[in-house]
């Protein structure tokens, strides 16, 4: 309120007028050790826009953590009197709802404005594109230069000043608690976002956050940018900004034309700082032109020019010093500080002296080294983005008129292509409703998705009425068939007889392989008489209950049947397996069986309770589930786990190193997760003078010992990646993680997807496919070595004895053919899982979500997972 009140008065005061941002923050923007928080940048933008004809202020929607996620229009006043006439202008030229005709395309070319999008610091410590943000609204709200002229005339800017709010605000409460103090350094102890930290650029096309969310809502169903640039920060020692474009190897399902403009536009940019006197200017390095899943990247599929800027971090706001590079001497012993990665200096002292001083056509004026602070962040960004802007509004009619041939051709490819169309088959499909999110997050990737409503065939095949169908002839047909195909790594070497280059990032992102769904590339078009209905939601699939009577009785596939499991055991449900992935239930309303198999298309059956109900070794109740978070600048891994069983309707309690030294967690827990991290960070954490107490430190030997009595009171113990090997140093079970000690030259994997065998008649096999893929990236796999008679060791998936690999690129695979992925071993009592294969990476594995459900489920049940087939040693 009070706060309403303030903005109402400095509008007052202030109409027509906008205010600098200085004069609205108190101090200078970026000024040594100052940050702007994301609430003073929202009511700023907020200024801005009910000051000046040339703003236009929205929100889209609230962040993970109830934030506002906001947008600007900003362009000449005209225009935005008359947006939606140009947004629809816009919309055409990337063909929505149908081809321009040719008086449209004119007029696209004529009057159509150049739509450019500009994103901020999803990467939180990366923090000076949204403190820039401030002034560059200002300039163009204010301003009325020729170029600030030119700019609005020609272009409509969206900006968008932060990606992820959450996180501004973490990282600014965080560098705020402990500025001035002995703890200015100390790196922030959490994620910087609730979820997925950093990951948040690997989200583009799964889509779980709601910041990509909104993201893609805006660029792909709402304004559909041509020019999309995502501003970020690197590391503090080398170059001092990388503009386009990227590195090799490229990607073949991008148009040529996007690599060119990705050149045009960034070396716009390079030239612009040049021309400003700017030191350390980069391209074709470090980030390559081939991965799907980030920001801007995900435009160049979308037939959109994505751009990218990193600039050299300061730490936080706090000025850093590197030590001067001396021409033809050699470097001075390395001292003082290492570096702690993009936008945080952990240590104290100058940074060593920059290495990578060679003057090339890439970097012809390298970075010597020096004082470097976020005031220098912001002023490159300033450049850098009032270049882009500039160079757009004089290329708007070029960029336009080949956009439009990029979209056109795109379309006209599908009539000589090799796929005509993708086919998303509901009948024997392991979990049709896997299939619908299949192409519900096509859809929001902006894919044009139709159901057939008859039957019919292609490529001699026939596909019942309810098929999914996604023809080629669409505008974004590159992205689809990008996200459906088995991925092909190009390896990069940069001389004869150098080694492949390890790929920045995941290599794999085959999206029926990650979701467990058959996909079907057809050569031949669906035929017209197959009479396709456009869908926009996620569609639904038909479920019912059938007879009568209070046993009720379902099929387990697929990840989504946990969600109805949860509710009715929250319900208070009776809930058993009465064979491998069957599901009986009493205790339960027929309507709400009903509700539940109409959201999740189960078939349920219902018969009289006369039976003898299973025994108790089968009847699961609601995991009692700890997931264990470290202080390490929080665990990627741990975020995505929270995610998804959040999402999955799992109840479960955050514990950090102080709560498993304690101990007696058997009491408050069935199940503790580790997620992957190395064992050495679980139990030592960091320690550091610079580092705040209360974030010093692992789990150390007294958590170590009071898992292992988690552990001999019966609970379930479930590692994850690289956790794995906790386990098995300093526990007695039979398993060997044949990763260790391979070197990269010898087995190396950044993200790869695996085709994996999995035990179906295990308990943590339940609702999974027999044979279907997995997500392996350099984390454990495993042989049985020797193990106790009273234990029970059990490998619930493996590797295949040949073709391992099933998209993407993978180094050293007959290293692991044959070889154990997940294993579980009773302990008798106690059990601890192994999960060496990620089996819900970033949220996007849904072919192996189960298993680790399973491994929930089962840790409610008392003695061995024997479950329905294996015999029990229990009385
Ligand atoms: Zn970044």
């Amino acid at each position: 309120m009070i706060r309403a009140c303030a903005l109402a008065a400095a509008l007052f005061v202030a109409a027509g007028s906008l205010q600098t941002p200085e004069q609205f923050v108190g101090h200078r923007v970026a000024a040594d050790n100052t940050l702007v928080r994301w609430d003073k940048i929202v009511e700023y933008m907020k200024l801005a826009a009910a000051n000046s004809d040339r703003v236009r202020y929205r929100e889209l929607g609230k962040t993970s953590s109830g934030n506002p996620f906001i947008a600007l229009e900003i362009s000449s006043p005209d225009t935005l009197k008359n947006l939606d006439h140009f947004k629809q202008l816009e919309r055409k030229l990337y063909f929505q709802g149908g081809a321009p005709t040719d008086a449209e395309r004119d007029a696209i070319f004529r009057e159509g404005k150049l739509v450019l999008l500009i994103t901020c610091s999803i990467h939180a410590t990366e923090i000076g594109a949204s403190q820039m943000s401030l002034e560059l609204v200002h300039r163009l709200a204010t301003e009325d230069s020729p170029a600030v002229k030119k700019i609005l005339d020609n272009v409509i800017f969206v900006l968008v000043p932060s990606l992820n709010p959450d996180g501004q605000i973490l990282v600014t409460d965080w560098f705020n608690r402990n500025n001035g103090t002995p703890y200015q350094n100390s790196p922030i102890p959490y994620l910087y976002h609730p979820y997925v930290g950093h990951d948040n650029n690997r989200d583009m096309y799964m889509f779980t956050q709601k910041e990509s969310q909104y993201t893609a809502q805006l660029i792909w169903h709402d304004w559909f940018p041509t020019v999309w640039l995502d501003e970020h920060q690197m590391g503090s020692n080398a170059a001092r900004i990388f503009v386009m474009p990227a590195t090799d190897p490229i990607n073949p399902n991008v148009h040529p034309l996007i690599y060119r403009w990705n050149g045009i536009l960034g070396q716009s940019q390079a030239a612009a700082l040049e021309a400003a006197g700017k030191e350390g200017i980069i391209y074709n390095s470090t980030y390559t032109n081939f991965w799907e899943g980030a920001m801007a990247w995900s435009g160049w599929f979308h037939n959109e020019i994505g751009l990218l800027t990193e600039v050299a971090s300061a730490n936080v706001a706090a000025p850093i010093d590197q030590n001067r590079a001396r021409p033809g001497q050699p470097p001075p012993p390395a001292q003082g500080r290492s570096e702690g990665g993009r936008g945080q200096n952990f240590a104290g002292g100058p940074l060593p002296a920059p290495t990578d001083i060679t003057p090339r056509t890439e970097y012809p004026r390298p970075w010597m080294g020096g004082h470097w602070t976020l005031r220098d962040i912001v002023d490159y960004e300033l450049i850098a983005t009032m270049a882009l802007l500039e160079t757009a509004a004089d290329r708007r009619e070029t960029i336009n008129r080949q956009i439009y041939e990029v979209n056109r051709q795109t379309i006209d490819a599908a009539k000589t292509a090799d796929v005509k169309a993708i086919v998303v088959p509901i009948e024997k499909q392991h979990d049709p409703r896997e299939a619908a999110h299949l192409v519900d997050r096509l859809h929001v990737g902006g894919v044009d998705v139709y159901r057939a409503d008859t039957a019919f065939d292609v490529d001699g095949t026939h596909y019942a009425a309810g098929t999914f169908v996604i023809p080629m002839n669409q505008v974004f047909a590159r992205y689809a068939k990008d996200m459906v195909e088995k991925q092909t790594y190009p390896e990069v070497r940069r001389g004869p007889n150098a080694p492949p280059e390890p790929p920045y990032d995941v290599t794999a992102w085959s999206l029926g392989m990650l979701l467990g769904v058959d996909v079907v590339l057809s050569k031949e078009a669906v035929p017209a008489s197959a009479k396709l209905t456009r869908i926009d939601t996620l569609p639904a699939m038909p479920g019912s209950v059938s007879g009568s009577g209070s046993r009720f009785a379902f099929d387990d596939k697929g990840p989504d049947t946990a969600i109805a499991i949860n509710r009715l055991l929250k319900d208070g449900a009776r809930v058993s397996f009465d064979a491998p992935s069957h599901v009986v239930v009493s205790n339960a309303s027929k309507s709400s069986l009903e509700s539940l198999a109409k959201e999740f298309g189960l078939q349920v059956t219902a018969s009289a309770d006369s039976r003898t109900p299973p025994p108790a070794m089968r009847t699961i109740k609601a995991p009692r589930v700890a997931m264990y978070q470290p202080w390490t600048g929080g665990n990627m891994d741990e975020g995505w786990t929270r995610w998804v069983l959040e999402q999955y309707g799992f109840n479960l309690t955050s514990i950090h190193n102080e709560d498993v030294r304690k101990g007696d967690l058997r009491k408050r827990f069935d199940a503790i997760i580790l997620a992957d991290q190395d064992p050495r960070a679980i139990v030592n954490g960091f320690d550091a003078p610079q580092i705040r107490p209360e974030y010093r430190g692992g789990i150390g030997d007294a958590g170590v010992d009071s898992l292992k009595a988690f552990l001999a009171q019966g609970g379930t113990l479930i590692t994850m990646g690289n956790a794995c090997d906790l386990a098995i140093e300093r526990l007695p079970i039979p398993v060997r993680d044949l990763k260790r000690g391979l070197t990269r030259d010898q087995h190396f994997a950044p993200g790869t997807i695996l085709r994996l065998e999995v035990d179906t008649q295990h308990p943590l096999g339940y609702g999974v496919a027999a044979d279907t893929y997995g997500f392996y990236i350099n984390s454990p796999f495993f042989q049985l070595v020797e193990g106790f008679n009273s234990q029970h060791t059990a490998v619930v998936a493996r590797y295949p004895n040949t073709d391992v690999v099933a998209s993407g690129w993978l180094k050293g695979e007959e290293l692991m053919a044959g070889r154990a992925a997940v294993v579980a071993i009773d302990m008798n009592p106690g059990r601890v899982v192994l999960f060496g294969l990620r089996p819900q990476h970033r949220a996007q594995t849904h072919a192996t979500f189960p298993m680790l459900f399973n491994a929930l489920y089962q840790s409610t049940i008392a003695g061995p997972a024997s479950g329905a087939t294996a015999p029990s040693t229990q009385p």
